[in-house]
């Protein structure tokens, strides 16, 4: 009578492999929730003088320079411009938003007003809505730095 008892040790690992599965999963879920919830261009821990971002300005000359507080000149025109990311909706996509950091109480970085492309300016907007279902919407940060290189693709297809 030994196969009811190799079945229970086998039903045991079964589920201790259907458990860690299970946890891993968990695990990935909160690693995922974690990344969505934070702001990836606020979050740096190095300073916003460090970090790459790209730019916009009112004539909609596009660049990449350091972060500032604050607006900035743009490097074509000298006119102001403004942060720019690319924002995700999980329903209706991607849109552009531009921002400006001001510097928080504990000396973070944080958006002190945002507006899509050519929308109101939000001041302190602690989060960014989408704008046709008004759930908070997430940054894309890989794309931060794709988005010149994805427009010279599109460029090159016409
Ligand atoms: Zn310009
Ligand atoms: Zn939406």
């Amino acid at each position: 009578m030994k196969n009811p008892a190799t079945k229970t040790v086998r039903r045991r690992s079964e589920l201790q492999h259907l458990a860690i599965a299970g946890a891993f999963a968990l695990l990935i879920w909160f690693v995922w929730q974690f990344w969505q919830d934070e702001p990836p261009v606020v979050a740096m821990q190095r300073s916003l003088k460090q970090v790459r971002m790209q730019w916009v300005c009112i004539n909609d000359h596009e660049f990449e320079a350091l972060g500032l507080y604050g607006s900035r000149a743009c490097m074509i025109c000298s006119a102001e411009s403004y942060a720019l990311a690319e924002y995700v909706c999980p329903d209706h996509g991607e849109h552009a938003v531009r921002f400006v950091y001001e510097q928080g109480e504990q000396g973070q970085p944080i958006i002190g007003r945002a507006a899509f492309d050519d929308g109101e300016w939000k001041i302190h907007p602690e989060h960014i809505v989408c704008p046709s279902c008004g759930k908070p919407m997430h940054t894309k940060p890989t794309n931060l730095f794709k988005r010149k290189k994805q427009t010279d693709e599109s460029s090159n297809d016409d």
